[in-house]
């Protein structure tokens, strides 16, 4: 389908002078892509979550730790911009028909559809997780109840980085314990990893690498060598997992069921639907899917935006370029690293360290709750 048939389509649809755009899921993709979208078109923008306040993803490791997170409700962020705000689950798509359903209200009709349904962490039994605000906040819970002595984090990718720093130095008479497959800090550069290492002794916090695990019980884990690890929580953070609502739509998925899209973002096999965010297999300049990030999907967002006005406008979209800056990681809140990146991601030599780079990151979560109301502020190098 061209630029031109979309904006055609939406024409000769029974009259109606304005498109229909809906926006499923309000992560920092698509609160950004509708607030970007009543900016630049004339469409009538519709955005559906299910819940009504705008979650704070990355910082979810310190709402499991107890401290308290903003969460501004949608109706709130998006006053005056004229998008419809629906709190409401999304249940299934008719991409023949150009119709979302919802679990309690009405279906809604598009023209443009923008998938932005984010992704969550897959938790085994008996484990608990900081992927959702119930989780993270189910896991404060449990942290405060004052029985807990040993905790478990598993996976060594960032966000269990950010949560094992995060527990330790909030609890430091807790034995926490980071336990990963692979050795700590493995995709960053000498320096960083050092840094991390670093802090890590500081905060008490024992390293198990090269550990994989293969049970969760409600008393620890199992190893795959056969250890038995006791932990009164174990936190799960290995892998971000995507709904199978797009491939059970019939959209074109890739083998995690992220969307499979064009440079433009729409997807690969039904080009109304524009994907952005985890829940989209984005190709960066490098020739690499995107990293599952919040500092990718708000990029995304934004260029998602100018390829739907595009289309609407009956012009051909552009492609997205996508180029790696830096990658930043909390260490609790004293400490943190930022990784330089070259535009590949791959690490150059050169960090910024201690409290310092703390502010940086925490200078980065302000701001992408501040786009979020300001959706021109750039987002990407
Ligand atoms: C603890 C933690 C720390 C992190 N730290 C960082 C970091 O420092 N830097 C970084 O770049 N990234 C970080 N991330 C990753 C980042 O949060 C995600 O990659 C980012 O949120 C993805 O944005 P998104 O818009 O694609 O999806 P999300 O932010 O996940 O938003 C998706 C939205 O869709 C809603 N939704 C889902 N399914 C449905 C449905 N069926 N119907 C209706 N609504 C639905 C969800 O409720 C949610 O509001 C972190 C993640 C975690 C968990």
């Amino acid at each position: 389908m061209t630029a031109t048939e979309v904006a055609g389509t939406t024409r000769e649809n029974g009259g109606r002078e304005r498109a229909r755009v809906v926006v499923l899921g309000g992560g920092y993709g698509g609160q950004l892509a509708a607030q970007s979208l009543a900016r630049r078109t004339d469409a009538t923008v519709t955005l559906v979550n299910d819940g009504d306040r705008f979650v704070q993803r990355v910082r979810l490791h310190q709402l499991a730790s107890g401290q308290p997170v903003d969460t501004p409700r949608f109706t709130d962020l998006l006053d005056g911009t004229g998008v419809r705000f629906v709190d409401d689950r999304v249940t299934g798509l008719d991409l023949a028909a150009h119709r979302v359903t919802l679990r309690d209200g009405e279906a809604l009709d598009y023209d443009v559809l923008v998938y932005a349904l984010g992704s969550h962490t897959a938790v085994p039994e008996h484990a608990h997780d900081v992927s959702t605000p119930a989780g993270a906040t189910r896991l404060a819970e449990r942290l405060h109840d004052g029985t807990c002595r040993r905790v478990a984090v598993v996976g060594g990718g960032l966000t269990g980085l950010e949560t094992a720093t995060e527990i330790a130095e909030t609890f430091p008479r807790l034995t926490t314990t980071l336990v990963t497959d692979g050795a700590l800090g493995a995709d960053l550069s000498g320096r960083g990893a050092a840094h991390v290492r670093r802090v890590c002794a500081r905060l008490g916090l024992r390293l198990l690498e090269h550990a994989s695990v293969t049970a969760v019980h409600p008393d620890g884990l199992t190893l795959a060598d056969g250890t038995e690890e006791r932990a009164d929580v174990v936190v799960w953070t290995a892998g971000f997992a995507v709904t199978d609502l797009a491939a059970r739509a019939g959209l074109a998925v890739d083998p995690r069921g992220r969307i499979l899209v064009e440079e433009t973002l729409r997807s690969a096999s039904h080009p109304d639907v524009v994907a952005i965010g985890d829940g989209a297999a984005a190709v960066a300049t490098s020739g690499d899917v995107v990293r599952m990030a919040c500092a990718t999907a708000m990029p995304a967002a934004q260029h998602g935006a100018r390829t739907v006005a595009a289309l609407l406008a009956g012009r051909e979209p552009r492609p997205w370029r996508f180029r790696y800056a830096i990658r930043c990681v909390s260490l609790g809140r004293r400490d943190g690293l930022v990784q330089l990146v070259h535009a590949d991601d791959r690490p150059r030599d050169l960090v910024l360290t201690g409290r310092v780079a703390a502010r940086v990151k925490e200078a980065i979560c302000v701001n992408a709750l501040r786009v979020q109301t300001h959706p021109r502020i750039p987002t990407s190098a």
